[in-house]
This record gives structure tokens, sequence and C-alpha cells, in this order.
């Protein structure tokens, strides 16, 4: 909101105003705009979460949110003191998400988010409360598959993902990488061809694979590329919030939350993920 030709009596009342009916707000350049306190009771908790990845996190065309990260994430929230409807999602595309914990603009991001060592420079991260792998998604009648050389082959990934760098890395680092902002744009290159195979995490790509409008014409290759630790990213420092969103990791497994999130929200693109992973764990 930008507030223009507004003397300073009107807007001090303005602002005493806001703070009054305690909404939340929109103030997303401080702490408090990321949800009041890291162990409850506060008004409302912002949470960064991916809004295009359908089994993950995905913002419905009625305005509902659905996935397995926005099941943990709400599990993690109600420990922490926040019901459901205290809840403020926050897009966090894969580039954005340091940048977003560095500034407050959310508590915690659960938003297929890989723990390594590069980000842990920047983030503190509690889990890991899922292990995917890297896969390519192709055309349904695509030859790529395990051993083809992906060098000479067009790819398409995502800006600040583990994936663009797996491929530029280790991968394929002659391939032709087209980067975009969301895993999303990359379906519509796939399916005219513009792009041989699009390359993120098997979850992801399932959960793709599995919507009505694909129905048929993409197909997962199966090659396990990498090992993605997915992480619940918070600002670096914010131990008290890793240990006690650990804490609600752990119970969200043992009392079988976890395998019902896994089960809602992986069944239907009939994703065979791995088991749950211990906190703390690593897969390298
Ligand atoms: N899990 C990978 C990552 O954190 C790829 C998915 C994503 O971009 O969110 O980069």
């Amino acid at each position: 909101m930008k507030l223009r030709k507004v003397t300073a009596a009107a807007a001090t009342a303005l602002v005493l105003a806001l703070t009054a009916t305690a909404c939340g707000g929109d103030d997303s350049s401080s702490d408090e705009g990321a949800g009041s306190g890291s162990s409850g009771g506060g008004d409302t908790i912002k949470i960064g979460i991916k809004y295009d990845q359908p089994g993950l996190g995905l913002k419905e065309p009625n305005g509902d949110f659905s996935g397995f990260d926005v099941a943990v994430a709400t599990y993690v929230a109600g420990e922490l003191g926040y019901q459901p409807d205290k809840i403020e999602w926050v897009e966090t595309k894969s580039a954005d998400r340091e940048n977003a914990l560095a500034r407050g603009d959310v508590k915690f991001i659960a938003a297929t988010y890989s723990i390594t060592d590069e980000r842990k420079q920047k983030v503190d991260f509690a889990g890991p409360y899922l292990l995917a792998h890297q896969d390519l998604l192709v055309k349904a009648d695509s030859d790529i598959a395990e051993g083809t050389d992906l060098n000479g082959k067009k790819l398409c990934s995502v800006t600040g993902s583990t994936s663009a760098q797996n491929v530029k890395d280790e991968i394929a680092p002659d391939a032709q990488l087209k980067q975009v902002g969301t895993y999303s744009e990359c379906l519509a290159g796939l399916q005219s061809g513009a792009v041989d195979a699009l390359t993120t995490d098997d979850s992801i790509l399932a959960g793709f694979a599995a919507q009505d409008q694909y129905q048929g014409k993409f197909k997962l290759t199966g090659l396990k590329l990498s090992n993605e630790n997915y992480g619940i990213g918070v600002k670096k420092g914010d131990t008290a919030t890793v240990d006690s969103i650990n804490d609600a990791l752990e119970k969200m497994v043992s009392d079988g939350a976890w395998d019902k999130a896994v089960e809602d929200n992986f069944g239907p693109a009939e994703y065979k993920n791995e088991p749950a992973p211990k906190i703390g764990d690593i897969v390298a």
C-alpha cells in the first residue's frame, strides 16, 4: 500500500489504527511481520510455501492451500500455538527463500527446501522431514532414460534451486539449461517440445504429471540424480524456533499425522516417498 499526500497527523492516526487492529498486517520488513514469538500464543504467523507445486504447496483456484508442505507447516504451526486460521501463507519461490528469512518476511519456510551446506551459511534448518531425489519429467514418448547423455539436451529448471545447480555442477554441465522462476513455467516448454526435460525433485514432478490436464502426456524417468533432504528454513540464529519445530516434526511422525499427510497428498500422484527421516539425519 502506498500512502500519498497524507498529512503527518493523518499518517500517525492510520498507523495507530492499523496497530490497534493487530491484524498481523502487511508489514513484511520486520520480525513482527513473521508472527509473534517463536513458541506461540501470538496473533498470526507468516509461513513461506510454494504456490504452484501440486501435492506439495499449491494455491488452489478457490484460494485454499494444499499439499504435503502445507500439511507439515500447518501441524508445526499448531505445535507453536497457531491454529490454521492464524496462518498467513506467503509465496516463497526457490530463489527468494534465503532473503525472505533474512528480512523476517516469514517465520519459517516449508517449500521443498533442501538442506545444503551453502544455504546453511545463510539460514538455519529444522528437519529433515522428507527425502526426495532429483529426476526428469519428459514427454510420454521420450527416449530419455538411464544412460542417456543429457549434455546436448535442453533442460528446464528453476533459478536458485539445487536442481539447476546440480545440472551445472555434475549432471550435465554442457546441457542447454533454461532457468525460470517456477517449475510450472517449464511445463509449457515441455509440452511444446521447446525443452526435452523438466528437472527437479521427483516429489514435485509426480505432482505435475498427475494433473488432469497432463494425464498421459508426461512421465518421470525414475533416475535418482541426487538426494534432497527437505528442511524447514528459519532465520539464521533462531535456534529456539529450530528446536520447537524439530519437536513438532518428531511428534508429527510419532502420532501418525506424517503418514496421513503422505497418504492425502502423495497418494493421488502415486508418489512413492522414502520413509520419514530422523531429525538431523541428512542423506549425503
Ligand atoms: N529441493 C530443491 C531445492 O531446494 C528443488 C526444489 C525447489 O526449488 O524448491 O532447491
